[in-house]
């Protein structure tokens, strides 16, 4: 992967610690953060020290400043602003993605910015007890499958960070960054920094196959679908997993019945199984391929 352009989304303690350590590797960084530098920051982000706090400052302004006087051969971009969905034009411009934001509102929008357009993200959060860090690759897991299997059991990150984060703390990070950067890991790994003793433990996260931002989204109805016509209608398998509780929500009246999603309108009517299969009675081929990619895909 050559990640020649960098955007960092959230330069608090972790996202600034990040910052002041690249060493000129990318060409263009671009710094998302809606936040002002607080008196209250230094103890935790010593990134902004010397910075005057009496007028408000913008992190992203202040970071590309003190960036810029070391790092000249950088170019420097900054939003002055919290991470939207109106945002994920910016995603587009750059090679390599990384989400400091450590809120998981922001991390979803952030994550289905990054699957959108395939680029390859580190999403990265600490605790008191462990920094965890989870590279996505286009095509593996999002973190969404993530949330998905884990409701609930995610904490967001520690808002009571007594210290800025150690030097093995950050140097794991780089370390961790530059491998999945030069290719060492493909992504899907989610890897796992003990604050206590140091050890590193890593797991590979499976791709939800319900998920709704990487899952229905991404499938290529013309590659993977097998279309037969019949007497009955029109067959369309996908040979999947589906959740038809997330189809249920997109189609107006239609009806759950065990493992069978149904719905009926005059003469048409469709029925989905949570395996995939799908039968439409009363449409015509284009209408099913039209109705059927309409279904799949991820609501904006
Ligand atoms: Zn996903």
């Amino acid at each position: 992967m050559e990640a020649k352009k960098l955007l960092v989304i959230g330069v608090g303690a972790l996202g600034s610690a990040f910052l002041g350590n690249l060493r000129g590797q990318f060409e263009n960084v671009g710094i998302f953060d809606g936040d002002i530098v607080s008196a209250e920051n230094m103890s935790t982000q010593p990134f902004y020290n010397g910075c005057k706090t009496d007028i408000p400052v913008s992190k992203a302004v202040f970071a590309a400043g003190k960036l810029a006087q070391s790092n000249k051969q950088t170019n420097y971009t900054i939003y002055n602003k919290y991470f939207t969905e109106d945002d994920f034009d910016v995603i587009k411009e750059y090679d390599f993605i990384a989400d400091f934001t450590d809120n998981i509102k922001s991390r979803q929008v952030i994550n289905k910015g990054c699957v959108k357009y395939g680029k390859p993200a580190v999403f990265a959060s600490i605790n008191d007890r462990e920094l965890s860090l989870y590279f996505y690759s286009n095509g593996k897991a999002c973190f969404n499958c993530i949330l998905r299997k884990a409701t609930g059991k995610i904490k967001e990150g520690c808002e009571s960070m007594l210290s800025a984060p150690s030097p093995d703390t950050v140097n794991f990070i780089m370390h961790e960054v530059s491998n999945f950067l030069q290719d060492k890991d493909d992504g899907g790994n989610m890897v796992l920094f003990s604050l206590f003793n140091g050890r590193r433990l890593e797991a590979y996260i499976k791709k939800d196959a319900g998920c709704e931002e990487c899952s229905l989204h991404s499938l290529d109805i013309e590659d993977s679908t097998l279309i037969q016509a019949c007497s009955s209608g029109i067959k369309i398998s996908l040979h999947r997993k589906l959740d038809l509780g997330l189809l249920k929500n997109r189609v107006v009246s239609s009806k759950l019945i065990d493992d069978y999603l149904m719905y009926r309108e005059g003469r048409k009517s469709f029925l989905i199984s949570g395996d995939g299969d799908f039968l439409f009675t009363g449409y015509s081929l284009p209408e099913a391929k039209e109705l059927l990619s309409s279904l799949l895909k991820s609501k904006p």
